[in-house]
């Protein structure tokens, strides 16, 4: 009877500590998609200290070890929220989309606040080489390198660490007064033109005299961009919740805080299967930003898609916004082709759109070019799954033609 009442003790005084799963502090979008704080439970966590799971394991910089739970605040803030849309994104390919690939890729390894350059051959270059800021980075697996003790690795996504830049500091002839956002203005003013990247090296100095004594930052360094402008200026928008600022006479991106970009670097590791992880070109980062657009689901990032796509600058057939030198991928564009897909699928209709994107993935390549690889690849992807190919065909080609291509 004791013994009984022992037992009855102890069930009484664990089953309430049982029911009750850590929840974590992560960013989420409000209705209004302003950025709120909310309080989630994680799914699949395998450990109950730290953020290693079945399918992400958060680690810091360089570290084997998951970020503890009980690290920095910010780190953990951090660490929750890419591992929350992480999940979310993961789902969304796995269980929307139906990928085998994405359902069998191996745990992914996640850095934050990860300052090295990727090595193909070193898996991290050494730290004083050119260390990154403010942006992200999924990187392909490698061999490593057993004669200097680099073991194997696989798909990573790494987020960099925010660095504040005062906008005065990029000591640009006319835009010391202005606040980042006539920046981004500026740009899609011209967005045809060129590509973010090039159009910040030539609106500001590309040597900024920075931190270390004898050795400038790169401009490439500290603004270099993750996606389409149009979810790099989401993200930029949105209001900081460690340093509580919204001032934006700094430049500063915390890409491991913004949902979309956390969505933008899940769709290059899930669409690797066609598209390998070489380099940045902008039919692969417009895939990318085309699926963070529908893992994020939001009506007011669909409605500014499509006003960046009526644009005037969005038709290819104005000479002076589109220009052969586009295809070339330093000037390619990937919003124009983010939005561009993004207007395909409104015109196929939202749900046969959305499996048509993810078929295109097969019938497109990393090096492709935007006026001929992808053009055909619309065309053959409508072949093999639209429900009235030449019909729809003929809609598809209005469309490209309305566009110059
Ligand atoms: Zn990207």
């Amino acid at each position: 009877m004791k013994k009984l009442l022992i037992n009855l003790f102890i069930l009484a005084v664990s089953l309430p500590l049982q029911g009750k799963t850590e929840r974590f502090k992560v960013v989420a979008r409000s209705e209004s998609h302003r950025a709120v704080e909310e309080k989630v439970e994680l799914a699949d966590l395998e450990s109950k200290t730290s953020f290693d799971g079945k399918y992400f394991k958060i680690v810091k910089g360089k570290d084997d070890e998951a970020i503890p739970f009980n690290s920095d605040e910010n780190l953990v803030f951090k660490a929750a929220t890419v591992y929350f849309h992480l999940t979310k994104a993961r789902d969304y390919f796995v269980h929307h989309l139906k990928s085998q690939y994405v359902a069998s890729l191996p745990k992914m390894i996640i850095r934050i606040e990860h300052k090295n350059q990727f090595s193909e051959l070193g898996h991290f270059a050494h730290d004083n080489l050119d260390p990154q800021f403010n942006n992200a980075l999924t990187v392909p697996a490698g061999k490593g390198l057993s004669s200097r003790n680099i073991k194997p690795w696989g798909i990573e996504i790494w987020f960099r660490p925010q660095k504040k830049i005062h906008i005065s500091e990029l000591n640009a002839n006319n835009l010391q007064s202005q606040e980042f956002k006539v920046l981004m203005r500026g740009f899609r003013n011209q967005i045809h033109m060129q590509s973010l990247q090039r159009f910040l090296a030539q609106s500001v100095n590309i040597l900024i005299n920075g931190t270390q004594p004898g050795r400038g930052l790169t401009l490439d360094s500290v603004m270099r961009t993750a996606g389409s402008s149009l979810i790099m200026e989401f993200g930029y928008q949105f209001y900081d919740p460690i340093a509580k600022a919204t001032s934006r006479k700094n430049y500063w991106l915390d890409t491991a805080l913004v949902p979309e970009i956390i969505y933008h670097e899940f769709a290059h590791a899930a669409l690797s299967d066609h598209l390998v992880l070489s380099r940045s070109t902008a039919i692969i980062e417009g895939m990318a930003d085309f699926f963070a657009g529908q893992i994020a689901g939001s009506p007011k990032l669909a409605k500014r898609i499509k006003k960046y796509n009526t644009f005037n600058g969005k038709n290819a057939k104005r000479k002076q916004d589109y220009i052969l030198q586009f295809e070339m991928s330093e000037y390619a564009n990937t919003d124009f082709v983010f939005g561009l897909l993004w207007e395909m699928k409104t015109i196929l209709g939202e749900k046969p759109g959305e499996s048509f994107m993810f078929e295109l993935r097969k019938r497109l390549s990393t090096e492709g070019t935007i006026r001929s690889d992808l053009v055909e690849g619309l065309l053959q992807t409508c072949n093999d799954i639209c429900q009235a190919p030449f019909q729809d065909k003929i809609t598809i080609l209005k469309a490209l033609n309305y566009r110059g291509l």
